[in-house]
């Protein structure tokens, strides 16, 4: 290790001149993981170096004006070990320690000037692609509520709000972004369509009895709890309603997906059910696994959330309200940023 860092010093050594940026400021972002060095505003000319066997990463941007700091461990994002600069003349070189497995890529970002550093647990560090299927639309109002509240419009601004939240680390698409129809064939159509690494599907729950409350999340099982089953019914109803048999949606996962799919769905489910409703203060109903129609036609993981139940007063209030649908939509996108990186 040390040969290769004085290899490394000496090849810098050489071609200390070159380098003209000055790094203003050295930062780091939970999600998506990375290293940010902004930098001043001459071109900067930076050389990178990656030893793989000490998992170690050479950066030189440039002189440092600020000299704190030059051993950090603390603050840093998921996947980085350790933090060191040296400085060597003029200039200053940065030695990251990566953790085991993860992968790394270094560009140039204009507007304001920096250079940043990826890491991920991907090889190809690609951007993964969101769906948000807000339920229901145009002439399926969905769940009734109180004062005539319908599902739909409740699903909708959810989901809008997902997707501003989402986008600042995602290529995100909605299966609606308006009051629209789309049959469940084709909201599963749109997410294969594009290759979606993930579905979010967002309904609101209802029952005749007005005293049932709470937030539960579905994915997707062949095999339903009769309670499961009875939800599933509800949401899969709407397609017999308009002139589309749920049933001809077909399963498109094979046995190995289907499994695959299903254990990350759950892992995602989980966590955020219980995360959700406890910052909305709603009864956590739990998650549960059932034959939905719209989850089965999907080739990604995928998880349906049930917001809470439209004609309980409380949760139609939570609901409701604008800064709750923000607030909702920020916590969902926070457990989706937890399940990529
Ligand atoms: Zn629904």
């Amino acid at each position: 290790m040390q040969k290769k860092i004085f290899a490394v010093l000496l090849f810098l050594a050489a071609t200390i001149f070159s380098f003209g940026s000055v790094v203003e400021k050295v930062r780091f972002n939970e999600y998506p993981p990375q290293m940010v060095f902004d930098l001043s505003e001459d071109a900067p000319v930076y050389s990178t170096d990656y030893d793989e066997y000490n998992r170690l990463l050479f950066l030189d941007i440039g002189n440092n004006s600020s000299a704190k700091d030059k051993n950090t461990r603390n603050g840093l994002p998921k996947y980085i070990e350790k933090v060191q600069r040296v400085d060597y003349g003029t200039s200053s070189g940065y030695f990251v320690t990566l953790n085991k497995n993860i992968f790394h890529k270094v560009s140039l970002r204009k507007n304001p000037n920096r250079v940043v550093v990826d890491f991920s647990k991907n090889a190809q560090n690609k951007q993964y692609t969101v769906v948000i299927d807000p339920g229901h639309g145009g002439k399926d109002p969905g769940a009734v509520g109180i004062g005539g509240t319908k599902e739909k419009d409740i699903a909708l601004a959810v989901g809008k709000y997902l997707r501003d939240e989402l986008k600042k680390d995602f290529n995100v698409v909605m299966t609606r972004d308006s009051d629209e129809f789309i049959t469940l064939t084709n909201r599963s159509k749109i997410s294969n369509g594009i290759g979606a690494d993930l579905f979010i599907s967002v309904h609101i729950n209802s029952a005749e009895n007005s005293k049932l409350s709470g937030m539960e999340i579905f994915y997707f099982s062949k095999k339903s709890s009769p309670y499961a089953e009875r939800i599933a019914e509800f949401e899969n109803s709407v397609g017999a309603k308009y002139g589309e048999d749920a049933n001809s949606i077909v399963q498109i996962m094979g046995q190995i997906a289907y499994n695959k799919n299903q254990e990350k769905s759950i892992k995602l489910a989980e966590g955020l059910n219980r995360d959700l409703s406890a910052r909305m203060r709603m009864k956590d109903r739990g998650i549960h696994g059932a034959n939905f129609a719209v989850l089965r036609g999907i080739s990604s993981p995928g998880i349906l959330i049930e917001l809470g139940f439209i004609r309980n007063p409380e949760d139609h209030r939570k609901m409701t309200n604008r800064t709750n649908q923000k607030i909702m939509a920020q916590k969902i996108a926070e457990h989706v940023r937890k399940y990529f990186y």
